[in-house]
């Protein structure tokens, strides 16, 4: 266990979570903040998984979600906030001083801000985790761009302006984008509505119910739909089905900890962000059933931080710290895919098919194959994890990323379905494959054993 003792604690790394650690870092707290990984979504939160944000002040000409919470993110590391990409996987707020354990470490703090948001709900059809990543994505945003799903019918379900903004947005790939509402009606505003409604590609299936999805086995060819008002039963042909249903707040590691409303929300004092145990704060979507917005999120966290730090003082545990202004490579924008980028067999990380090809034919070294899309927040998320992958086996193995809508022809040839997905060759034969946003120990277990292997063969 560690004994040094955190001035603060911050779990969760969307709006919410950069903004409290944006406050506490300028306040010379030197905040912790924990990121996550898997639980409860990405780094950088529910933003990274969609596109243009128009709402949020300061971006006249908007701004997209992922570009949004990087630059939050620098921002917070610019003030001295240390950022790790790891989950909580429990705390104990009973005694002083809180415990928070990750997936890698112990941490002792004084004060702690939650802010782990929430996450997009499944249906839990029979066939789902057979053809999860496989024709059925909660997130159009990252996935809709595979080639798996240009040129053929796709299907929403929800009907709230998630669910209309992704209809909308997969109309650029599918032929037919089949919208299933299992209502008469839809929440989504009258603005969104009208997008959906005047787009010819898109054909709303109103109180319908999704029974089940069906395939080939190994990917999806269609859904079972009910008519809630004959009863009758239909087959949609569908190779994509998007998940556009609502959001769970996570709060799974809080439960018998804090006070939690009867829908798992936190409860926090009116007009506070208070939780039921002292100098411990909530900020975001996991308390806010009501406005769910990147501003409220960023405006709670503020009030999470300031709160924290008053509380701090009058108990006498601040520890100051003297802040750093640094900038920091990880924050710095993803590298455009498109630009030309020359071959150079001495680099480690490689851009584009050119370079593919060649290494794929002519080196005997493992061979990582990155494919990202440009919308995909995700592949933010992940590209710090293996630009440190890519160091620390340099000479070792090549990682090449390949924009899926630059090279189509190449993310076909790979059968990628969605993004990030990194595939493994050794000797020309794809090895290993691993979907989304993983930690650096797992990338790193995966390549020290192919090349243990790949040594004694
Ligand atoms: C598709 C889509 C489009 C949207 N568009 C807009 C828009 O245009 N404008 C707008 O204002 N709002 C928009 N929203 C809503 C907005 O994204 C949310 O209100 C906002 O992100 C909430 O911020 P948050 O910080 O509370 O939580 P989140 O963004 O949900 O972030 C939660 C964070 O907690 C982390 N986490 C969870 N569990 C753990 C754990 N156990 N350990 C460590 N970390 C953990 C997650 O990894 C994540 O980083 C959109 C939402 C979606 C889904």
């Amino acid at each position: 266990m560690n004994e040094k003792i955190e001035n603060v604690v911050i779990i969760g790394s969307g709006p919410a979570g950069y903004t409290a650690a944006i406050y506490a870092a300028r306040a010379n707290l030197k905040p912790l903040v924990l990121e996550g990984l898997k639980a409860g979504g990405v780094p950088g939160g529910q933003l990274m998984t969609t596109t243009e944000v128009e709402n949020f002040p300061g971006f006249p000409e908007g701004i997209t979600g992922p570009e949004l919470m990087q630059r939050m993110k620098a921002q917070a590391e610019r003030w001295g906030s240390e950022c790790y990409s790891e989950d909580v996987i429990s705390v104990d707020l009973c005694q002083r001083p809180l415990v928070v354990t990750t997936t890698e470490r112990i941490i002792k703090t004084h004060g702690l801000i939650i802010a782990t948001g929430a996450t997009a709900k499944r249906l839990d059809l029979p066939n789902e985790e057979r053809y999860w990543n496989n024709g059925i994505s909660a997130c159009a945003i990252c996935d809709g761009a595979s080639p798996l799903f240009k040129g053929v019918e796709l299907a929403v379900v929800g009907g709230g302006d998630t669910a209309a903004e992704e209809a909308v947005y997969l109309t650029k790939y599918g032929s037919v984008v089949h919208l299933i509402v299992r209502r008469n009606e839809m929440r989504a505003s009258k603005a969104m509505q009208d997008r959906v409604l005047q787009n010819p590609k898109i054909i709303v299936h109103w109180n319908k119910e999704i029974l089940d999805a069906y395939g080939n086995g190994t990917l999806l060819k269609g859904i079972k739909l009910l008519d809630k008002t004959t009863q009758q039963e239909q087959d949609l042909p569908v190779e994509g089905l998007f998940y556009a249903i609502g959001h769970t707040p996570n709060t799974d590691i809080f439960k018998n900890q804090l006070e939690l409303d009867h829908t798992g929300y936190l409860v926090v004092q009116e007009n506070t962000i208070e939780t039921s145990v002292k100098g411990v704060f909530a900020a975001g979507d996991v308390q806010d059933h009501h406005y769910r917005q990147a501003i409220t999120a960023a405006g709670t966290g503020c009030m999470a931080a300031l709160s924290l730090e008053r509380w701090l003082s009058e108990h006498n545990l601040i520890q100051e710290y003297q802040q750093t202004q640094t900038t920091h490579p990880e924050s710095s924008p993803v590298k455009p895919q498109t630009e030309p980028v020359e071959f150079d067999p001495s680099q480690t990380y490689q851009y584009g098919g050119y370079a593919l090809r060649k290494l794929f034919h002519e080196s005997d070294r493992l061979l990582l194959v990155k494919y990202v899309s440009p919308s995909c927040g995700p592949c933010r998320a992940l590209k710090p994890i293996l630009d440190k992958i890519a160091q620390q086996y340099q000479d070792k193995i090549y990682l090449v990323e390949i924009d899926i809508e630059a090279d189509p022809e190449i993310a076909q040839m790979g059968q990628v379905i969605g993004t990030p997905t990194v595939q493994f060759f050794q000797n020309k034969e794809l090895v290993k494959q691993i979907k989304g946003v993983k930690s650096s120990n797992e990338f790193k277990e995966t390549i020290d054993s192919l090349m243990a292997s790949y040594v004694r063969t």
